[in-house]
């Protein structure tokens, strides 16, 4: 048996909104040292290129690049990858991507227009990006679900040329990853990582081109190198640990819950797994689940640290009240496991991704039930969304003025632009009002 913990807390109690507090809060930590090595790494890539990467990367993945040309890989070497992985592995992945990509065409803005009386148009013209990067992440890890969710949004959209990272220590690369690139429609990757590989797309090098939007998560060098070259180039999001929090009314089994939260326990140990229940029977009996599975988990480890310092089961006066906890927590991954979960669905505000239903496992939403996996954390779904489409399109406005429309217009806008003592503007829109309408 694991030696396991978890705190109990009471929804009903007094205390009950500081300890929430308590649970909840996390500080990205901004450490100085890190600040400081990913700031010389950017000035250094942006003023020597190839060369500053190629550097970093021998360093800190301990390769023995030469020249720029050994970490480019093209189009036919994520190919070659493909052939080679198990045909099992090459379906799930195939599966997985075409539920992702059906999906995310259903997010495609279209532009639009109207026509007012005076014959005046106006509109929104959406464009994508040109060419978008995509970190993905293989320091300790490979990730090609990652690659899926990351790319297909781009390709969809409409992006002409995504580029992907993706660190290679020791020269070791994973083949899924490639093959996922690949299928994703990746058009080059470059085995660079960690923030060498953050500056050569943002500020482009000689063998890789600059990008508009860097995507994609990784860790504390990556993440504050994305911080440091936001303006730059647009990213996505700064990502913090994962999150899920169940709402159940004690009827479904407590083994797929227990191991629904150790889904997002094993992730790391700052990952924070919470269930909210009305039943406090079903509380203790998810618990002792949970002492059981944990003791068969390979990360059993990094579960109980997790569930230890982050994890919480929590007692409800019931499903209404669960969902407002719910919305002050605006969790990552929200699974309401209950009867009829639709009619709870208008109630629920603030949430990365919801999952209905006793059925509707979160590591469906990982891999392959077509909605991204890369979501809003640390209470950051109160104001932004899931990586989709919409990330890598733009929005245009148009204005086309009839002549009846320039004389209506000029005239509002002159009157405000002498308001502001800009002469210029307000000359400009007279010029074309029309003198006999006066
Ligand atoms: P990584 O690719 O993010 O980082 C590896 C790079 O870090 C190396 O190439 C190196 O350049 C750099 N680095 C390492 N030590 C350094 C040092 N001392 N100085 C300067 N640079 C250094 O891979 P990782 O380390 O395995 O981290 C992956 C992270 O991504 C994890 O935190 C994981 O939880 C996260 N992740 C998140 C998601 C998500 O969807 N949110 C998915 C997958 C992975």
């Amino acid at each position: 048996m694991s030696d396991f913990s978890i705190r109990r807390l009471d929804a009903g109690t007094a205390d009950f909104s500081s300890e929430l507090d308590t649970l909840l809060a996390w500080e990205s930590v901004a450490d100085t040292r890190v600040e400081a090595t990913v700031a010389d790494i950017l000035r250094e890539v942006k003023a020597r290129g190839d060369a500053a990467v190629i550097e970093y990367t021998n360093r800190f993945d301990r390769r023995e690049l030469q020249q720029a040309q050994e970490f480019c890989l093209q189009r036919e070497d994520l190919k070659a990858a493909l052939e080679r992985i198990p045909a099992d592995k090459r379906s799930a992945l195939e599966a997985a991507a075409e539920r992702v990509r059906s999906y995310h065409e259903h997010q495609l803005q279209a532009s639009w227009q109207y026509q007012e009386a005076d014959g005046t148009v106006l509109g929104q013209q959406i464009t994508a990006m040109e060419r978008v990067g995509i970190y993905v992440p293989g320091g300790k890890a490979s990730y090609p679900s990652s690659v899926l969710m990351n790319a297909i949004p781009a390709r969809v959209a409409g992006v002409d040329e995504i580029l992907m990272v993706v660190p290679a220590p020791d020269n070791q690369l994973s083949d899924l990853v490639l093959a996922a690139a690949a299928i994703a429609g990746v058009d080059k990757v470059f085995t660079i990582g960690g923030a060498q590989a953050v500056a050569a797309l943002a500020y482009g090098t000689e063998a890789v081109a600059r990008v508009d939007k860097i995507v994609g998560p990784g860790n504390i060098f990556v993440a504050s190198a994305k911080r440091a070259v936001f303006g730059q180039v647009a990213i996505d999001m700064i990502a913090g640990p994962s999150e899920i929090l169940v709402i159940c009314d004690g009827e479904t089994d407590p083994d797929w819950i227990a191991m629904d939260l150790l889904s997002q326990a094993e992730h790391d140990e700052q990952a924070q797994s919470i269930l909210l229940s009305p039943d406090a029977g079903f509380l203790n009996a998810v618990e002792q689940s949970l002492q059981k599975l944990l003791a068969d988990l390979p990360r059993e480890e990094i579960a109980s640290r997790s569930l230890a310092d982050r994890g919480a089961l929590i007692l409800v006066r019931d499903i209404e009240q669960a969902i407002e906890v719910s919305n002050r927590i605006a969790p990552e991954h929200l699974e309401v496991s209950v009867d009829t979960p639709e009619q709870y669905l208008p109630k629920i505000r603030h949430a990365g991704a919801i999952f209905l239903g006793r059925y509707t496992a979160e590591a469906l939403g990982d891999y392959c039930a077509g909605p991204n996996h890369v979501l809003p954390t640390s209470g950051t779904a109160r104001f932004s969304s899931p990586l989709g489409v919409y990330d890598f399109q733009k929005r245009s406005s148009i204005i086309f003025c009839s002549p009846q429309g320039a004389d209506t217009l000029g005239r509002v806008a002159a009157t405000l632009a002498k308001g502001e003592g800009l002469d210029a503007h307000a000359r400009s829109a007279e010029y074309r009002v029309r003198e006999t309408s006066d």
